[in-house]
């Protein structure tokens, strides 16, 4: 079987072509262009800026990554797209081209839900069975999540304001660094130690699996300021100092977090002892060593995959799409995108027309 994956919902157009056998699945191509340049100039992803770009480049994406699997687009045999959630006109430009496809090819079209799509990736990666408990934590999403099939999560608690991606970002922006943020913060807190500034481990103190960043990027702020006011400006050592404190906060309360989520789902089913994590933030070192230790101390798998497959990548989308495909779940050509879908109600629109 033959899967072409399409990902459009924040800033980067991607394509993939997954094959999947009797031994299981392989990403023949996976073909990423991202946005960041288009814009530096306004501190932010802009949503119009985005969709254009997604217009202009998603056809491309889609003749590199057959080009690349050498293959043909009549020996695809479905066509899967992110339907949300996301910035909406991104997300539709994907969507479109993949209705077109579809209906011109005869092939089935399939809706796929861009969080189950990183959710998934350890089955991807490391063929894992369910159940397994899953740390999101991405760009927009930071939650744990009991993965007990394609279309069947359960939610243990999650952050109740900025997901820690967007916390790297802002942080990188009040300190000067580019984007996207986390990349750049962690370089230069390697550079940098903890221990010079006290930063805030929010919600720590309380009991459960709920976490909070904003208040952190806000302690940060006001750490700059108070360097700033000090030294006429911000010296090189306190931004990597700043850095280092920052992500080492981030890590303690992921960490904890973690090791909380793990005893609350090795209660509920202690059948498979397996961390995994997925989503950008993923991609950090600190954070994923950290994870690991937790995940050792409790005799807990730790499952972590590449970092190619963390960041936004349309493999992740090509394989939910092919687990939907396996149960008949295609969708309508009438499905329309959703800027919110959360995962704890994916099933319901997976099939119909998506209200
Ligand atoms: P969502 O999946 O929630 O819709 P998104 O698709 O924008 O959001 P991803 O592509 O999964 O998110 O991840 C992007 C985020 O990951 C950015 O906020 C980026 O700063 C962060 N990120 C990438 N690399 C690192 C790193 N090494 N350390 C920390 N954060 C990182
Ligand atoms: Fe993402």
């Amino acid at each position: 079987t033959h899967i072409l994956g399409i990902e459009s919902s924040c800033d980067d157009t991607a394509a993939a072509i997954l094959r999947v056998t009797d031994t299981g699945p392989i990403v023949l191509s996976s073909v990423v262009v991202g946005q960041t340049g288009l814009h530096k100039d306004y501190g932010g992803v802009v949503p119009e800026i985005a969709a254009r770009a997604h217009v202009e480049r998603v056809d491309h994406c889609i003749e590199d990554a057959l080009d690349q699997a050498s293959l043909s687009l009549t020996e695809i045999d479905a066509i899967a797209a992110t339907a949300g959630p996301g910035l909406i006109g991104g997300v539709l430009s994907g969507l479109m081209s993949a209705k077109a496809l579809a209906s011109a090819l005869g092939k089935p079209l399939i809706a796929v839900n861009h969080l189950a799509g990183h959710a998934l990736t350890p089955r991807l990666t490391d063929q894992i069975a369910y159940p397994y408990l899953m740390l999101l934590v991405s760009g927009g999403h930071c939650q744990f999540l009991v993965v007990h099939a394609h279309d069947d999560f359960t939610r243990l608690g999650g952050t109740i304001d900025d997901a820690p991606g967007e916390a790297f970002d802002k942080v990188a922006k009040l300190l000067g660094l580019p984007q996207p943020g986390g990349p750049s913060v962690q370089a230069l807190a390697e550079k940098g130690s903890a221990a010079a500034f006290q930063l805030p481990r929010p919600l720590l103190d309380r009991p459960g699996c709920d976490m909070s960043f904003s208040g952190l990027k806000t302690a940060v702020l006001r750490a700059r300021d108070a360097v700033v006011t000090q030294h006429g400006g911000l010296p090189e050592q306190h931004r990597a100092d700043l850095c280092c404190a920052f992500q080492t906060a981030v890590t303690d309360v992921l960490a904890e977090k973690s090791r909380r989520a793990l005893v609350t789902y090795l209660d509920l089913d202690p059948s498979q002892p397996v961390l995994a994590v997925a989503g950008g933030v993923a991609a950090n070192t600190q954070i994923r060593a950290k994870l690991e230790s937790i995940s050792a101390e409790m005799n807990v798998r730790f499952i972590a995959p590449p970092l190619s497959l963390c960041t936004d990548n349309a493999a992740m989308i090509a394989y939910a799409g092919y687990a939907q495909f396996q149960h008949d779940q295609t969708a309508e050509m009438t499905v329309s995108a959703r800027p919110r879908w959360p995962l704890d109600t994916i099933s319901a629109p997976l099939l119909g027309s998506g209200k």
